[in-house]
């Protein structure tokens, strides 16, 4: 790996390390997700100059008035997503900077992800082929739609908060598929988790969170 992407003072291995042992502290218990964050350079999908609090726990701005989320968040999603068995398939809403998406790819098969605003995504795509992503597919367009042409999903994650949960994205859900979703309005955001049952779905709360909210249409 180039010196840029191993990062150097604080944005170092000791840097990522310090974020993992923080991440554990709070509570994130599986390894594989906690190994694939100290391998992941978060300090590339961010501003040079926020580039020194890149391994801070804390949701970065990344323009157009979105963040990159907080690892932590990143974490708990994740982890909630791979419960049972790892999916072969993920659709992601929101790309943002990437970041997440990149984390995805190292641990599924392959990644679908969609963003709304095409600025973001260009950036993203950039940031997956300097770090040699194959298996990423992106696309520009709202994410309410889901993905129905590679549909049905293993997995589906949404990193932007709707009111209600989208009726496409549990349409495009396998059997036996995980949907971990924030959903709410400023201030009152539960992060759940849906499962495809054999019959219907069932639902189970994680946490309290903040999200930026889900909107409709292209930006
Ligand atoms: N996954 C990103 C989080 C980015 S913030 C990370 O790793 O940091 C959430 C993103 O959701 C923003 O980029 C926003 O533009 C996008 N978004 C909001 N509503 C959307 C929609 N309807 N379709 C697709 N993307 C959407």
């Amino acid at each position: 790996m180039s010196n840029e992407l191993l990062g150097i003072g604080m944005t170092s291995q000791r840097s990522r390390n310090r974020l993992v042992d923080r991440l554990r502290e709070m509570g994130i218990a599986s390894e594989i997700v906690l190994e694939t964050i100290r391998n992941t350079p978060r300090h590339i999908f961010v501003d040079e100059a926020l580039a020194t609090r890149a391994y801070d726990n804390t949701a970065l701005p990344i323009g157009h008035n979105q963040t990159i989320s907080q690892p932590y968040i990143v974490a708990r999603m994740i982890e909630a997503l791979l419960e049972g068995k790892v999916p072969a398939t993920v659709l992601e809403i929101g790309t943002g900077c990437g970041y997440q998406t990149a984390i995805l790819a190292r641990l599924v098969n392959k990644v679908y992800t969609l963003e709304r605003i095409d600025a973001l995504l260009n950036r993203a795509r950039d940031n997956f082929i300097r770090l040699g992503y194959t298996n990423i597919r992106t696309k520009h367009t709202d994410g309410n739609l889901g993905w129905p042409e590679y549909s049905p999903f293993e997995g589906i994650i949404v990193s932007a908060a709707p009111n209600e949960i989208p009726e496409k994205l549990l349409e495009q859900l396998a059997p036996g598929g995980r949907l971990v979703i924030p959903v709410g309005r400023s201030g009152e955001q539960e992060l759940l988790t849906i499962v495809r049952e054999e019959r219907g779905f069932s639902e189970k709360r994680l946490d309290w969170v903040s999200f930026v909210p889900m909107l409709e249409g292209l930006g």
